[in-house]
């Protein structure tokens, strides 16, 4: 198998059904003819006759092993398996001689061997983009962001080979001294391109400073991460780009909301019917315009439409003067594409997959809601027939007590700079009873937004202490400022607050070793995931829905995304809507872990962990054995 940097080119054969023989005798479909970059040459032939010249790693099945073999690593007499069964090996040698070869990618059980085309076509275009901009614009510094690890790594070999075949070869650069790694480049002119992917941690974003930003792959990053994006280019006021691209699967995505926010551009190929031009991104006509050697006018079909002769239309022109310019780009619009023999491609997309799946992949066109978990019937069935102020007044009085009240605060990441200040975040303070049976009661609840940080810090400290609230967990993520101030204002003892940094490890809750602060890493699908449930199973109540709606609903926009990695591995994550808050939910998400932590519950299976929060907490009296929590009534809380 070639490994991405070897390929020079890649050419996709699909459409002429080329097969191949492989073992076993089944004839297996070509999808690609790749052509390496210059590679040794070696000459393997058998006593039946045959002969084949390939590269060394060319992968052969032998008698003796299980595992195929490389030609580099056969010997004279080995037996290995040909057409006609097995034949001893009579020649294998390098021959010395360098060239480029071709290796055939086939349609196999094997995926490693299937590219997504529609990814590759699209990250190629951006990667010679940036890379253009790179080596002609002065000074030009950009950070090229995708969600996985493997997205980054297509980019990454997509770039090194577009470099390998220009002007600008990689030693161009490290010839003069400049760095010109896989995920790291330098130009003569001062600019530079930094590869990176950002799934759950945003903070490894943090200490860059560049003008420009590409998002790639843009419908499965999480918007939650774009305040912390935007610092990167906080000190470029004037010429900062940002570039979202990517395929949305349905309308909730952060490159949908994009989309929306930008002037909105539909491509609009002119017609000489009565409706003149015909937008492209009108699902209903689309079928009707479909034909096999090109796009037709959907009332005359006799019309053949020239997608060249069209222009992009923008909803919203204003954007586009604000320079927000957004738009879908149909494959249609793509020359090679758009008429005649090449549009059998499109043809046969339509034919082959889904009208939904053709509309996503082929016309950029989303039409559903993303997955959602929790309905609004679930969260309404959370709650109780008291206000606010009642359930407030009846803990304040003694008629309802708790074993532990929890802070749960989630920052909304810009309140502190105004010019950083977003529509999509606010920071929300929750405060949660637990009944002894491991139950949470909403008690307060507050979303700050246009306050200064110290102002919404300090209303946060009285509210946490008005309620006499044992522990306070808050993000890590987005409030440094926020949470040094709440470590340091003197107010709640230092080791009551925990912050919680969201990451993809295998644990629940681990801690992340800090000099002042207690900051554990959360696992973000896991955590919400049993809160989820939590809401589901209703061990969470809230007040009336008159009164606790405004912030309870947000719960609905978390959305369930599934994205395959391109080895084939499905990874499930809870994002962000790309243009909701979720900023309540997880302030509760906090709170329960704080009162996770102090019930010992079994979602967290590292019990040293539990044991050190537990003395952090000032709870080394309470065994693992406890299960009743009546046994830690703690100053009179105990609900009645
Ligand atoms: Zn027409």
């Amino acid at each position: 198998m070639l490994l991405d940097h070897e390929i020079a080119e890649e050419r996709s054969v699909e459409h002429l059904d080329r097969k191949v023989l492989a073992p076993g005798g089944v004839f297996i479909r070509v999808t690609h003819v790749c052509k390496t970059v210059p590679m040794e040459v070696w000459r393997l032939e058998t006593t039946a006759g045959h002969a084949m010249e390939c590269a060394g790693k060319h992968l052969v099945v032998v008698a003796k092993d299980i595992d195929p073999v490389p030609v580099d690593q056969l010997r004279r007499g080995d037996l290995i398996v040909t057409d006609q069964g097995f034949h001893q090996v009579s020649v294998v040698e390098n021959t010395g001689e360098v060239r480029a070869l071709y290796d055939l990618r086939v349609d196999s059980e094997d995926h490693l061997y299937i590219t997504d085309g529609i990814v590759s076509h699209n990250s190629t275009g951006l990667g010679a983009a940036e890379l253009f901009k790179f080596n002609i614009f002065p000074n030009y510094r950009s950070i090229y962001l995708t969600p996985l690890k493997e997205h980054s790594k297509t980019i990454a070999d997509t770039m090194l080979n577009l470099q390998r075949g220009s002007l600008y070869p990689p030693e161009y650069y490290t010839s003069r001294g400049y760095r010109n790694n896989m995920y790291y480049k330098e130009s003569p002119k001062g600019g530079s391109i930094k590869l990176l992917h950002i799934l759950t941690d945003p903070t490894k974003i943090r200490g860059n400073s560049v003008p420009s930003v590409v998002i790639d792959e843009a419908q499965d990053f999480d918007p939650e991460h774009l305040p912390e994006i935007e610092q990167v280019q906080k000190s470029f006021r004037k010429n900062r780009t940002i570039i979202f691209a990517g395929t949305s699967k349905d309308l909730d995505t952060c490159l949908e909301a994009q989309y929306r926010l930008g002037s909105m551009g539909v491509w609009h190929i002119p017609c000489g019917c009565k409706d003149k031009f015909h937008p492209l991104d009108d699902p209903e006509t689309i079928p009707a315009m479909m034909s096999v050697d090109g796009l037709r006018c959907p009332n005359d079909h006799s019309r053949l439409l020239n997608p060249m002769g069209g222009s992009f239309v923008h909803a919203n022109r204003a954007k586009l003067n604000l320079n927000m310019p957004s738009f879908h780009l149909p494959q249609v619009i793509v020359p090679q594409y758009a008429r005649g023999a090449e549009f059998s491609d499109i043809w046969k997309d339509f034919k082959r997959y889904d009208f939904k799946k053709f509309l996503t992949e082929v016309w950029g066109i989303a039409v559903d809601s993303g997955l959602t978990e929790l309905t609004e019937t679930d969260v309404k069935k959370c709650c109780t027939d008291k206000t606010f102020s009642q359930t407030q007044a009846d803990y304040l009085n003694g008629k309802v007590r708790y074993v532990k009240l929890f802070s749960g605060v989630d920052w909304g990441g810009s309140d502190w700079e105004p010019a950083y200040r977003s529509k999509l975040s606010y920071t929300v303070h929750t405060i949660w009873g637990m009944r002894n049976d491991g139950t949470l009661d909403l008690v307060y609840a507050h979303r700050y937004s246009g306050m200064n940080y110290r102002d919404i810090s300090g209303t946060i400290v009285a509210a946490h202490n008005k309620y006499k609230t044992f522990a306070m967990g808050t993000d890590n993520g987005g409030g440094q400022y926020y949470n040094a101030y709440m470590r340091d204002c003197g107010r709640i003892p230092t080791n009551l607050i925990v912050h919680f940094q969201y990451t993809d490890t295998k644990l629940v809750l681990d801690r992340i070793p800090h000099p002042e602060a207690h900051i554990m890493s959360l696992h973000r699908s896991d955590s919400i995931s049993a809160l989820i449930a939590d809401i589901k199973d209703q061990k969470v109540s809230w007040p009336r829905w008159d009164d606790s709606a405004p912030f309870v609903l947000d719960c609905l926009n978390i959305r369930r995304n599934i994205t395959e990695t391109n080895s084939g591995r499905t990874i499930l994550r809870y994002i962000k809507h790309g243009a909701k808050a979720d900023d309540f939910m997880m302030s509760m998400n906090y709170a329960a872990m704080m009162k996770r932590v102090v019930n010992r519950e079994s979602l967290i299976p590292n019990s040293q962990v539990l044991d050190e929060l537990a003395a952090l907490f000032g709870l080394q009296a309470i065994s693992q054995n406890t299960s009743s929590g009546l046994d830690m009534l703690d100053g009179g809380y105990v609900s009645g």
